[in-house]
């Protein structure tokens, strides 16, 4: 195991910082993101136009240069060497957390690999907001993020999750969320859903209620905004057991047939049952 205590090393390199900005409400920067994008030596932003109007708001000169999905690997290695000479880092993306269907995954598992230390600042992020308004179950979830945008590789991932138990939570962009809610429908029935639209701005606003409710609401609706959609998890689907509609005799009958000793298959039968073997023994023998 390797530690790394983050705020207790004396260490040459510089650190990597992990900024959350606000999703729509700059109310919501925190005071630690803002210190620290003051007194980082870079700011590695997802869209550096985007990412000036945040620091013009917030007085910071710190400088800022791209770091998105394209140049995710070639950028990240030129930060990580700069962060082993000493300089430090921020990342931060459009919206929300970096790493949370954004880009900063491949840079922290670069700096881990690197030795470079790893500080991740908690703040915006669209899906836990979401969650915890949805309404819905929250002491276990799955966050998924976005389903493949085409039909057939979206209902192998629908179909993989549509029986795992617990809330899901799901992001989609506004002109693809008709089609997935209606396909949602389709795989995993009906069931509770929200759809938390705009969060944290103006026209913030929950829609809570069924898939198929949502799925029409979707096709009625000139969809605006952003979505997360938090779905109720589903139930297991029974599996039944060949020897369900048998009785106990007509149970270990079969194994009998198949050649087994009557023992073995009072034995088998108590398994198959979850019974102590004495009862099938029992109920096999009164009844021969
Ligand atoms: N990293 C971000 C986070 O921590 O939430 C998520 C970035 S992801 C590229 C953008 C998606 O997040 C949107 O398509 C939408 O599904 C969701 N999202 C972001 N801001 C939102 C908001 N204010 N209200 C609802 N959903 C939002």
């Amino acid at each position: 195991m390797r530690s790394q205590k983050s705020f207790r090393e004396e260490t040459n390199t510089g650190t990597l910082y992990i900024v959350p900005t606000p999703i729509g409400n700059l109310g919501d920067m925190t005071y630690r993101a803002v210190k620290t994008l003051h007194e980082v030596d870079k700011i590695a932003a997802e869209d550096t136009r985007n990412t000036k109007k945040l620091t013009r708001h917030f007085d910071i000169a710190t400088p800022l240069i791209s770091y998105h999905e394209h140049n995710e690997k070639s950028r990240g290695s030129e930060l990580i060497r700069e962060m082993e000479d000493g300089e430090s880092v921020a990342i931060v993306s459009d919206a929300g957390t970096p790493g949370i269907s954004d880009p900063g995954e491949v840079i922290v598992q670069a700096a881990v690999d690197a030795g470079v230390p790893v500080v991740v600042l908690p703040g915006a992020n669209a899906a836990l907001v979401a969650l915890i308004g949805s309404g819905l179950k929250t002491d276990h979830f799955f966050y998924y993020g976005f389903l493949p945008r085409k039909k057939k590789e979206r209902a192998i991932e629908l179909d993989k999750w549509k029986s795992f138990p617990e809330t899901m939570v799901f992001y989609e962009s506004p002109h693809r969320l008709k089609q997935m809610l209606r396909h949602m429908y389709e795989v995993f029935g009906d069931r509770k859903v929200s759809l938390a639209r705009e969060l944290t701005k103006q026209y913030e606003e929950f829609l809570r209620g069924s898939l198929e409710e949502a799925a029409e609401w979707a096709e009625q609706t000139e969809l605006k905004g952003e979505f997360c959609i938090v779905v109720e998890g589903g139930v297991a689907e029974a599996v039944s057991s060949w020897w369900e509609s048998l009785t106990v005799v007509e149970h270990v009958d079969t194994y009998v047939e198949e050649g087994m000793r009557s023992k073995e298959a009072i034995k088998q039968a108590a398994v198959d049952r979850g019974v102590p073997k004495r009862d099938i023994y029992r109920e096999y023998h009164v009844e021969e």
